[in-house]
C-alpha cells in the first residue's frame, strides 16, 4: 500500500493551513525534550516568529541509560499543546507505548514513532488504528525494505497518513553521531508515495553541518526537515550538544532559505 505501484500520486497530509508532501517543504523544529512550560513556550514563540508551522518536543524519551532524564510524560504533552495552541503551531511528539496512543491524540497533531521503535510491531499496528498522522523514523540499522514494511504495518491497518523520516543510520564513522543516508530520500520518494523528511539533528549530531545537510536533503527531494532547537542548549536535559539556540536557528533558516529550496 505504501508503494508507488499501488498509488502513483504523492500523499499529501493536510493539517490546517499546512500541507506536508505537497511540494512545499516544511520545517519541524523544537526541543529534544519538553522540560518546562517556560522552555517550550519560549521555543514556540521563536518558531512562530521564524514561520515554522510545527513544533516538536519529546515527552516520553527513549534514553540509552535508565538514569538519564526520561521525559515529563503526559504533563510534557500538555505543556507542548499549550505552547503550540498559544502560537498557532502544530505539535508532534513521540509515543513509545501503544496504551498511550489514544490519549496522546488529545495533545498532538502528529504522533512520532522513534527510531528505536520502528521495529515495535504492536506499536505500529496500534498506530494504524488511529486517525491521526504518524511520523515514522527510520530504525538505527533499518534497510529501506524494513523501513517501508514498518510503514506498511500502519497503513495496512487503515491509517494512510504516514510520513517517513530519515534520521541517520549506524556506521563505523565517528565524526558524526549517525550517518545521514541522503540516498534514502530519492529512493523513498521513488518507491513510495508517502512524504519523506530528514532529521538533520539526530543524523549528524553536529551543528556546523546541519544547514548544508538540510540543503542537500531538500535538493534530493525531501518534503521537510526536522531540527532540534532549545532556548539554552548547554542546560538541556537531553541532546545538549546538538540543539541549536535561537540565534543559531535563525542563521540555519536563513542559510537554508538562501539556497532557494525553502521559503
Ligand atoms: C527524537 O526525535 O526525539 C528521537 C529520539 O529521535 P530518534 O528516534 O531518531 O533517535
Ligand atoms: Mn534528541
Amino acid at each position: 500500500l505504501v508503494s508507488r505501484k499501488s498509488k502513483a500520486d504523492d500523499t499529501v497530509i493536510r493539517l490546517g493551513d499546512t500541507a506536508i508532501g505537497g511540494g512545499q517543504p516544511v520545517l519541524v523544529a523544537g526541543p529534544c525534550s519538553v522540560e518546562s512550560r517556560e522552555q517550550v513556550r519560549r521555543t514556540a514563540a521563536a518558531l512562530a516568529e521564524a514561520g515554522v508551522p510545527v513544533i516538536r518536543g519529546g515527552a516520553f524519551k527513549p534514553r540509552t541509560s535508565p538514569y538519564d532524564f526520561q521525559g515529563l510524560g503526559f504533563e510534557g504533552l500538555k505543556l507542548l499543546k499549550e505552547a503550540a495552541d498559544e502560537f498557532g503551531l502544530l505539535a508532534i511528539s513521540e509515543i513509545v507505548d501503544p496504551r498511550h496512543l489514544e490519549q496522546a491524540c488529545d495533545y498532538v497533531d502528529i504522533i512520532q514513532i522513534g527510531a528505536r521503535n520502528m521495529h515495535n510491531f504492536e506499536l505500529l499496528k496500534a498506530a494504524g488504528e488511529l486517525r491521526k498522522p504518524v511520523l515514522l523514523k527510520r530504525g538505527l540499522a533499518a534497510t529501506m525494505d524494513e523501513f517501508l514494511h514498518a510503514a506498511e504495518y500502519i497503513v495496512s491497518r487503515g491509517n494512510g497518513e504516514v510520513m517517513l523520516i530519515e534520521r541517520g543510520i549506524r556506521t563505523y564513522e565517528k565524526w558524526t553521531r549517525n550517518t545521514l543516508d541522503i540516498s534514502a530520500v530519492p529512493l523513498l520518494k521513488r518507491e513510495s508515495h508517502l512524504p519523506v523528511l530528514v532529521d538533520v539533528s539526530h543524523s549528524t549530531g553536529r551543528k556546523d553541518i546541519m544547514a548544508p545537510c538540510a540543503k542537500a536533503a531538500l535538493a534530493a527531494g525531501a518534503d521537510g526537515i526536522m531540527v532540534e532547537v532549545h532556548p539554552n542548549p548547554p542546560e538541556a536535559l537531553s541532546d545538549a550538544d546538538q540543539q541549536l539556540d535561537f540565534d543559531e536557528f535563525r542563521e540555519f533558516v536563513r542559510e537554508v532559505k538562501a539556497s532557494g529550496l525553502y521559503r
